[in-house]
């Protein structure tokens, strides 16, 4: 009884169904026979395998490109099926890397589902309704209000931006007329910064996780396709987030939870060094915003961390807030034709603007380079920087994703065909509180600080209106501005040449110069003139930890605070900001005991 994983099973491409087909194919059982040393693949039938993972490797080292599966078998309906095959799967033993038996069930199901089980079967009763304010709608906002509401809570979600439906025209109006809302934009507004993103769903946190899969099958019951459930980068893009996030809404409204858009949190309300509730005002309304005392038995904080006025709103209740390290650096766009010829070679014209069987390529590199020689560091990485890519979007373009007129900073978004003629990703070094002493920055919010400062020297380069600096990859290696014409950009608002390789420190230049040199190697041709560097790129994380009880989740510091997601430090991203939503909700519900019988 019970399930076996297979994985690694490769099938190359020309016998392969193609990337959007999900199911068992003749190819892939005849890898699968090869694996369990099965004598005729054609005898297995293909009704006992799950693929689970299914993800295209095209590294240079294969002889040909592949695809590479993940097949769960159910070995009681093989027995079922096939009884000629019993005593051969008797025998079989489990293969190190190959074959991993499965004890547990495989599957659990989307959040809704399993909260409303775990009622019934369990005899969960909702004993208290307690008031519960979740600020924020994004990813972990969302899950956390999802899990409040099933579970009975009177939930509250503010957030200070709008529905997708008018955050989409606030953003159309940025993008043409140079409008920016501050309230509305691509980090503020329903769904949070990942909305009118690439809707990459990787996450570094256990991608087989129960969390992670319940999360992913949440996405899939309000719209999500189901392949995200399967494939190795699963990704959305915006076009498809933004009917799903009407769906999460539709549902957390029969729920009966109470959405306000366009509601700013300005305030927290503290009796007996217990947080009692917040002040908001009408974010829409700058000059006449009314403010209103809303008084709750608990606080979810899910705000981002672009949300930096309320970092500053939580400095004076002296609660404990950490800086953290983060990583800073510029966005480099290339041709996507010219990366899918580095990564695929022969193979690039199947890409078809996504069309055809392979995806479009990516990348992700990663290497340490040394504080102080500034060359690859391979000895100890205390004392060396890691500089990487980071947010590749495929087929992508380049966004605004500024709050404040005065500062300026970027990110790649992507729609779900990915079939933009651009590649763009973040080029990155981390930063620590050593960098921040340089600038004779201190405190809590040193890091927010740094970033402000480099946000506004690019709003200064760009020359102002949103318009980003930028230089050809070539000429940021060799410290010169690009003098002749820059080549084209996907980002809609204009790019200026400048001498980018001056805006941050010299160090933290230097690093990025070395690993461009290296990440050369590994992508022959990354250097370019086709390449272009547009700065900045200051929010890859949060630069602050707000301190937390590992089980309560609660402010180590502040009674009926609960600090979440990626402003909260807890997150890095659509999936993990989700799962973290996930866990405070439930740590909630039962701090305030809203389940008699626990959960
Ligand atoms: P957020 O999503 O930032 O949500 C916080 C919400 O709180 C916002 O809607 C904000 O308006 C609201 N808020 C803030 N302050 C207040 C207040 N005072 N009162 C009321 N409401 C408030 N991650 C990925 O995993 N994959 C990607 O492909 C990806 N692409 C990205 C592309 C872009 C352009 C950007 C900007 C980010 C991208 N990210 C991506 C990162 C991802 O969006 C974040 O990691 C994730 O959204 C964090 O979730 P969160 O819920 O913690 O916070």
């Amino acid at each position: 009884e019970g399930f076996w994983r297979l994985s690694k099973l490769g099938v190359v491409v020309h016998k392969d169904p193609g990337k959007d087909y999900l199911g068992i194919c003749d190819a892939l059982l005849e890898a699968i026979a090869k694996v369990l040393e099965f004598p005729v693949s054609t005898m297995l039938p293909a009704e006992p395998f799950t693929v689970v993972r299914k993800s295209f490797d095209a590294r240079k080292l294969l002889k040909e490109p592949k695809f590479v599966y993940t097949v769960d078998m159910d070995v009681k309906k093989l027995l079922d099926l096939e009884p000629r095959t019993w005593d051969f799967i008797s025998q079989l033993e489990p293969k190190v890397g190959l074959i991993e038996h499965m004890l547990q069930e495989r599957d659990s199901g989307d959040l809704i589902s399993v909260i409303n089980n775990a009622k019934k079967n369990r005899n969960l009763q909702t004993k208290t309704k307690p008031k519960i304010a979740v600020v924020g709608s994004g990813p972990a906002g969302l899950f956390a209000s999802l899990v409040l509401a099933e579970l009975g809570a009177d939930v509250t979600l503010i957030e200070r931006g709008q529905a997708v439906e008018r955050r989409g025209r606030d953003i159309g109006a940025l993008v043409v007329r140079r409008i920016l809302q501050k309230e509305s934009n691509f980090c503020f507004g329903e769904g949070g910064a990942g909305t009118w993103s690439d809707g990459k769903l990787v996450t570094r946190i256990g991608r087989n996780s129960d969390s992670v899969m319940a999360v992913m099958k949440t996405l899939v019951h309000f719209g999500a396709p189901e392949n995200i459930l399967v494939d190795g980068k699963p990704h959305l893009g915006t076009d498809r987030l933004i009917p799903l996030l009407r769906n999460f809404r539709q549902h957390l409204q029969d729920l009966g939870v109470t959405i306000k858009f366009g509601t700013r949190v300005d305030d927290l309300l503290v009796e007996n060094e217990q947080v009692v509730g917040v002040r908001v005002s009408d974010a829409t309304n700058e000059l006449h915003a009314d403010s209103q005392n809303l008084r709750y038995d608990a606080v979810v904080l899910a705000v981002g961390h672009s949300a930096r006025d309320v970092y500053e709103m939580l400095v004076p209740y002296n609660v404990r807030m950490v800086p953290k390290d983060f990583a800073v650096g510029l966005r480099v766009e290339h041709p996507q034709e010219l990366i899918n010829n580095i990564q695929y070679s022969a193979l690039a014209t199947e890409v078809r603007k996504g069309r055809g069987k392979v995806p479009v390529a990516d990348y992700k590199v990663v290497k340490y380079v040394d504080n102080i020689n500034n060359e690859e560091a391979t000895k100890s990485r205390e004392t060396s920087r890691s500089c990487y890519s980071f947010c590749m979007c495929p087929g992508g373009q380049v966004v605004l994703t500024s709050t404040n007129p005065s500062e300026l900073c970027i990110n790649g978004m992507s729609f779900s065909r990915r079939s933009s003629k651009w590649a763009n990703a973040a080029l990155v070094v981390t930063v620590t509180s050593k960098d921040f002493d340089t600038l004779n920055l201190h405190g809590p919010l040193a890091g927010v600080e740094f970033q402000r400062e480099f946000e506004r020297r690019a709003a200064a380069m760009g020359g102002g209106s949103f318009v980003v600096p930028g230089q050809t990859v070539e000429d940021f290696l060799n410290n010169k501005l690009s003098e002749t014409s820059l080549p084209s950009s996907s980002y809609r608002l204009g790019v200026k040449a400048a001498k980018l390789h001056e805006l941050f420190p010299t160090h933290v230049t230097e690093a990025l110069q070395h690993a461009i040199s290296m990440f050369e190697r590994e992508l022959p041709g990354f250097i370019s003139r086709d390449g272009l560097l547009h700065g900045v790129e200051t929010r890859t994380s949060s630069p602050i930890q707000i301190s937390r009880d590992g089980d309560t989740y609660e402010s180590v510091s502040l009674k009926g605070l609960y600090p979440i997601g990626e402003g909260a430090g807890y997150a890095g991203g659509i999936v993990s900001a989700a799962v973290d939503g996930l866990y405070a909700g439930f740590a909630v519900a039962q701090n305030l005991g809203l389940c008699e019988g626990g959960i």
